[in-house]
């Protein structure tokens, strides 16, 4: 017997089934057209940034990292509820626009982005997280082609990462930013040339559950953006913390303590040195916004018996659940928490593993789980699906192709 995963609050029953948003998911599934779907929750989006905006300072802005979770619905919920957008290529440009998201809340990080990318993103008006010296020499080159003036921030490979994040994004050498040592020199370029100076973007790493550590890396983030602006002596406009901000997935994790993050961020705010009196602050995050709202529904093809074990054959798998299947940055897998989602109120019997119809051993989406006993045709739920489920997992590979998805 393996542990799984905590559940996500905000989930419920209705006549023993799993229940979103009022609704029991069997009835989901029926609307949908089937399985496999992800499920979104409004409600429990709505209460995440609620939550988030309660505990922070008022001053610090909410940028959605759509990477996350790019599904247009949830993009036009969020244009509701959060500040700005942050998008990582030029195909999400395109979900942005097509979600109806004014491009001057929007900015653009990530390596490597082409010609034609910086095009479409100058010509809407987007800002630009210039990843290096080049990308800021051809961001200037279109801007002046198009007749447009670009509006340039700097990404900043931090000279520290966030302690016990699950991913670091700074530290080191990185293909990330610009090492802190020449930002300066780029920012006297960026403003010489007419650009309309939009300030940094400092990102250290995701998903930290550990508050001190989240607040040590803000501070230390604050520190570096004002040594920043002393040794390049112009205003800083704006200044995106990163984020980091992690949820728990894994049997143990305990949720990160958003009130002392908050209480941190707002003694920073009070005593900010002088050279970021006026700059605007934002945090951009991704899988907190998201990653607890959303469910994976697969529904039980087969059960099968092999040397004493049961497997609980689904019609999904890691071509939609990846991080699930523990296939996507993690070192020794662990169980998402699950359920028989037909079965939720019932008490686990029996101990199975849920796999998907991928002809891989990697395909197994919870591992010698305890579970009710489940049959051919009940309904089992991956939680903590809303982040990095349908955007980031490789659903080309045997020809199985996308899952439906849905906002409840
Ligand atoms: C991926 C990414 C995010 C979002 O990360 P989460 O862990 O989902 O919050 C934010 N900013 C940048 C630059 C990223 O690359």
């Amino acid at each position: 017997m393996k542990p799984l995963g905590p559940i996500p609050a905000g989930y419920g029953a209705i006549d023993g089934v799993l229940a979103v948003g009022g609704q029991k998911v069997a009835q989901l599934v029926d609307m949908a057209g089937g399985t496999p779907l992800f499920v979104y929750s409004e409600d429990m989006l709505r209460t995440r940034v609620a939550q988030l905006r309660n505990a922070m300072p008022e001053r610090l802005e909410i940028h959605y990292a759509i990477k996350a979770n790019p599904f247009i619905p949830i993009l036009k919920v969020f244009s509701e509820l959060v500040d700005g957008f942050d998008i990582a290529s030029g195909g999400e440009l395109d979900i942005v626009t097509a979600a109806g998201i004014d491009p001057a809340l929007v900015s653009f990080a990530g390596p490597g982005k082409r010609d034609r990318e910086l095009e479409a993103a100058i010509s809407a008006g987007v800002t630009l997280n210039l990843e290096s010296e080049a990308e800021a020499m051809r961001a200037i080159a279109i801007g002046e082609r198009l007749g447009k003036t670009p509006r340039l921030a700097i990404r900043v490979n931090p000279d520290f990462d966030l302690k016990g994040s699950g991913m670091k994004m700074g530290g080191g050498a990185k293909p990330f930013g610009l090492d802190a040592e020449r930002v300066p020199a780029l920012v006297r370029e960026v403003i010489a040339s007419g650009a309309e100076w939009r300030g940094f973007l400092i990102f250290a790493g995701s998903q930290a559950l550990d508050a001190e550590a989240v607040a040590d890396t803000q501070a230390q983030t604050l520190e570096l953006a004002a040594r920043l602006v002393r040794e390049c002596n112009s205003p800083l406009p704006h200044c995106n913390l990163g984020g980091g901000f992690g949820i728990p997935y894994f049997p143990g994790d305990v949720p990160l303590d958003l009130a002392l993050v908050g209480e941190k961020l707002a003694a920073q705010f009070d005593t900010l040195p002088a050279e970021l009196a006026d700059t605007d602050f934002c945090i951009e995050l991704g899988r907190y916004l998201v990653g607890e709202s959303g469910v994976y529904l697969a529904t039980v093809i087969d059960r099968k018996d092999s040397h004493g074990e049961v497997f609980l054959v689904t019609d999904g798998g890691m071509h939609h659940q990846l991080a699930a299947s523990g296939n996507f940055g993690t070192v020794v897998r662990r169980n998402y928490p699950a359920a028989i989602a037909t079965k939720f109120v019932a008490e686990p019997q029996e101990e199975a593993s849920i796999v998907g119809c991928l002809c891989t051993p990697l395909d197994r989406l919870s591992d010698k789980g305890h579970f009710p006993r489940a049959d051919v045709g009940d309904i089992v739920a991956i939680f903590c699906a809303g982040a990095y489920g349908a955007s980031a997992s490789p659903s080309a590979f045997l020809g199985q192709g996308p899952a439906l998805e849905m906002l409840v």
